[in-house]
């Protein structure tokens, strides 16, 4: 082992000697969050007192250098396993968070790796990253989202609204992923190279968010609002790297197995109830029980040995095959996750849904969260990369 090596795992020792009490503290909290929608923000700040929420950040701006830039990807992962397991929407969040560190590390200018690994590092700001401008409307839905981008001296102002806006109203910072020839953010961009990602101050008061549309059946505490922007302007000094970066360096595909990891979080943690539950009714000697037990073992065992294969995918340097592994495990992991959860349910009974049972809300959650990208289109683009025919491995577009 390298010193460097040697490091690592002391820093990872040591963020994760405190975390399983944290992430105790979070699953408590999680019940209030979900009922009342609102950002788990006393969660962030434990993170952050712990000296855990810059994970991304390299060590020389003070952060714990995890991830997939500094070869230690499964550290992250299991971290945000780890939070997911305790508050499913706690840990989109945390994705947000710590998917727009990664991004200002690998395209971010000295000056504003500088600026803002500062402000996450020594006074705790939260990040998040918003594409979120579906195009085509739903019935009934009047408004239409999405936002346009002009050039104004040295900047650019934003109009419009983007949704599905995660951390609304707990981030500081908000990484607008838009683009310049028209509405669609980054997943259903007009043109792949010219979308843009800027920066954004959320106390700028030309922004304005919109609780009223978010009422969904699970996620709640993700509070991904609608937000809208008013000729935001935002400075050439907050944009990180070049126009197109994002689509053409296909940097999704290196957040896809973090809702992977999320997913088996999930699984985890109805796997733990399952267990705790059926031992106190006696119910362990019961055949069906022990065939369903048997099944989510086997689910998340399989769920690990995916997450440690596709990081150590990216940790290798191997970024071809990690990218397409990500979104096989991804694909995965959400049927071992809801089947998982199904399990629980059925070996446990009815009880077991009504709240503040934490599998009345994981289900919800998770029902909802495995939205966040179709997973046959998903199975469709790994059936492409099999077959050599062209394939999008960052939103699937066939
Ligand atoms: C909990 C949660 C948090 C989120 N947080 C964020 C965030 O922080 N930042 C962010 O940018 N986004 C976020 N998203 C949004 C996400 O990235 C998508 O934009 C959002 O889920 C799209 O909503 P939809 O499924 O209604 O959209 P649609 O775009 O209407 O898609 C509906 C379905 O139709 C399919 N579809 C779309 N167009 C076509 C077509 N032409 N032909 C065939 N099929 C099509 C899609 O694949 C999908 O299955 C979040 C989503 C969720 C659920």
């Amino acid at each position: 082992m390298t010193t460097t090596d040697l490091d690592r795992v002391h820093l990872e020792s040591a963020a994760f000697a405190v975390l399983p009490s944290l992430a105790e503290t979070f699953a408590g909290r999680a019940d209030g969050y979900d009922r009342s929608a609102t950002f788990p923000a006393e969660d962030f700040t434990d993170l952050f007192e712990a000296g855990l929420n810059a994970p991304t950040a390299p060590r020389e701006y003070g952060g714990l250098g995890l991830g997939p830039l500094h070869g230690a990807t499964h550290a992250l992962w299991s971290m945000t396993k780890q939070l997911a397991a305790a508050d499913l929407s706690l840990a989109r969040c945390w994705e947000g968070h710590t998917n727009s560190q990664v991004l200002i590390d690998a395209l971010g200018t000295e000056a504003q790796k500088a600026r803002w690994f500062a402000g996450v590092v020594d006074r705790g700001e939260k990040w998040v990253a918003w594409s979120g401008e579906p195009k085509a409307p739903k019935p009934g839905e009047s408004q239409r989202f999405g936002t346009t981008v002009t050039r104004k001296g040295n900047g650019w102002v934003v109009n419009g609204s983007k949704v599905f806006a995660t951390s609304a109203t707990g981030a500081d910072w908000a990484i607008l992923l838009v683009d310049p020839a028209g509405p669609g953010g980054a997943r259903n961009a007009s043109s792949r190279s010219s979308v843009l990602m800027l920066a954004c101050e959320l106390a700028d008061p030309s922004i304005t968010v919109d609780g009223s549309w978010w009422e969904p059946i699970g996620m709640r505490a993700t509070v991904s609002h609608l937000v809208r922007f008013d000729h935001t302007y935002i400075p050439d000094t907050q944009r990180i790297g070049e126009p197109g970066d994002y689509l053409r360096h296909e940097w999704q595909t290196v957040f896809i197995p973090h809702y992977a990891a999320s997913f088996l979080g999930a699984a985890e943690a109805a796997y733990g109830y399952t267990l705790e539950y059926v031992l106190r009714q006696r119910k362990g000697t019961d055949p069906y029980v022990q065939q369903r037990v048997g099944s989510m073992a086997v689910a998340i065992e399989t769920g690990q040995l995916w997450l440690r294969h596709v990081a150590d995918l990216w940790d290798s340097g191997n970024r071809r095959e990690a990218r397409i592994a990500g979104s096989r495990a991804r694909h995965l992991m959400e049927h071992l996750a809801l089947d998982t959860v199904d399990h629980c349910v059925r070996a446990c009974g009815a009880r077991s849904l009504v709240k503040p049972s934490p599998i009345e809300r994981i289900q919800r959650d998770l029902t909802f969260y495995v939205r966040h990208d179709n997973d046959d289109h998903i199975l469709a683009t790994i059936g492409r990369a099999a077959l050599g025919e062209p394939y999008d491995p960052s939103f699937y577009k066939p």
